[in-house]
C-alpha cells in the first residue's frame, strides 16, 4: 500500500477516535501529517472528524499552498508552521479536550508532576497565549510553544499535540486529557502534592532510558 494512503487511513482513524472520545464536537478539530515529496496532508474544514473518508483529505505543498482534495481546515497554517519548525516530528492533532481546556480558561497551571505516568508520557506541557481561532497569530503562538514541547495547550481553545505519526500525537492528547481529568478530581478532593525532587529525577532518568 502506498504510504500516503496508509497515512490517509490513519488520519481518518484518529478522527474517529477523537470524535468518539468527545475531544471534538460537530466539525471541530484538525489533523495533519507529512507525506511524500515534502507535502502535507490535512483534514478538511466543515467535515466531522468522526466521519472522514481518505478522499476528503487535502494535500498542501511544502509551503502550505493548496494542491488538491477537499477545502483545507482553517487551522492549516498552524499545522504547517509547527511541522516546518519541528522537523523531528511528522504529525499534529488539534482538538478541544474539555478538562485540559478548562485549565486555560481558569488560568490554572497545568502540573503533571503529581502523576508519574503523566511525567513519563507528557514531560513539559506549555500554554500558548490566546489568539482567535484560524488566525496567523494563533499559528505563531502555537508554533513558538511547540519548539520546546510536544504538548501545547491553546489558551481558551484546546490543545495541539505532536508525534511521529497521527496515532502517536493522538496518544499524547489522550494522556493530556486523562491527566487533566485526574487533576480536576484531585482538586475536588483536596490539595494535590507534587512528587518530591528525587522521585521526579528518577522519572526523568526512566523517561530517557525507556522513551528515547
Ligand atoms: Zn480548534
Amino acid at each position: 500500500m502506498n504510504s500516503d494512503r496508509k497515512i490517509a487511513k490513519m488520519i481518518c482513524e484518529v478522527g474517529r477516535r477523537l470524535y468518539k472520545s468527545g475531544m471534538v464536537a460537530s466539525n471541530d478539530g484538525n489533523i495533519s501529517c507529512r507525506i511524500s515529496k515534502g507535502r502535507f496532508m490535512v483534514t478538511p474544514t466543515c467535515v466531522s472528524k468522526g466521519f472522514m473518508r481518505p478522499k476528503d483529505l487535502c494535500i498542501l505543498d511544502k509551503d502550505g499552498n493548496y494542491l488538491k482534495g477537499g477545502k483545507p481546515t482553517s487551522e492549516a497554517k498552524m499545522h504547517v508552521m509547527i511541522l516546518k519548525a519541528r522537523p523531528d516530528i511528522n504529525s499534529c492533532v488539534h482538538a478541544h479536550p474539555r478538562c485540559a481546556t478548562a485549565f486555560t480558561v481558569t488560568s490554572t497551571p497545568f502540573d503533571p508532576t503529581v502523576l508519574p505516568e503523566a511525567m513519563l508520557g507528557l514531560s513539559a506541557v506549555r500554554t500558548a497565549p490566546y489568539a482567535a481561532p484560524s488566525t496567523l497569530e494563533l499559528a505563531k503562538n502555537a508554533a513558538d510553544a511547540a519548539l520546546t514541547t510536544d504538548v501545547v495547550l491553546l489558551s481558551r481553545h484546546g490543545a495541539i499535540t505532536l508525534g511521529c505519526d497521527p496515532i502517536d500525537a493522538l496518544y499524547k492528547l489522550e494522556s493530556l486529557e486523562h491527566c487533566a481529568h485526574t487533576l480536576i478530581y484531585a482538586k475536588l478532593l483536596g490539595k494535590s502534592t507534587e512528587l518530591d525532587p528525587n522521585e521526579q529525577e528518577q522519572l526523568l532518568t526512566i523517561s530517557k532510558e525507556v522513551y528515547h
